[in-house]
């Protein structure tokens, strides 16, 4: 028997520093802290881009959106995601779940993923079953638990 589901995963860290605002799964949340990016740095929806490139071994976020091409400066990461849909639809894939974590020591993620859940699913063109997003602190250790940075792995299977 053939399988055609694959396996991919993706990591994405952006620097955290003031006076910028904080996107996390299409979402801007409220914080002291943004992240610095030439996109609007949006980590969980990179790290989910990369899994899904990964996935259709479609390369990496970086190679179809340049970080130095003025095209992209500011854009809304869930432009770039929606453009990886279609990358992975063109190869006859689809998303059958996501499964995903965000290391950010604050401000605490919890209550806002009900509505990144919403949003990652739209663009996913799957059930919000099939998105999980999961939040932890890097307990004050290191530069994430310094709130220097923010950090997220995406791991998805997809089917054709
Ligand atoms: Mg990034």
């Amino acid at each position: 028997m053939i399988l055609n589901i694959r396996i991919g995963y993706g990591i994405d860290v952006h620097r955290l520093e003031k006076n910028l605002p904080l996107f996390i799964g299409g979402l801007q949340i409220e914080s002291e802290l943004g992240a610095v990016g030439h996109s609007d740095a949006d980590v969980l929806l990179h790290a989910i881009c990369d899994a899904l490139l990964g996935a259709a071994n479609l390369r990496d976020i970086g190679y179809h959106f340049s970080d130095t091409d003025p095209k992209f400066k500011g854009i809304d990461s869930k432009i770039l995601l929606t453009e990886v849909m279609k990358l992975i639809e063109g190869k006859g894939y689809h998303v059958v779940n996501v499964d995903c974590t965000v290391v950010l020591e604050r401000p605490k993620l919890n209550p806002h993923i009900p509505e990144i859940q919403k949003f990652v699913a739209a663009i996913l063109k799957v059930d919000i079953d099939g998105v999980s997003i999961k939040a932890t602190t890097h307990e004050r250790v290191d530069s994430f638990g310094e709130s220097r940075a923010v950090k997220a792995y995406a791991a998805c299977l997809l089917n054709k």
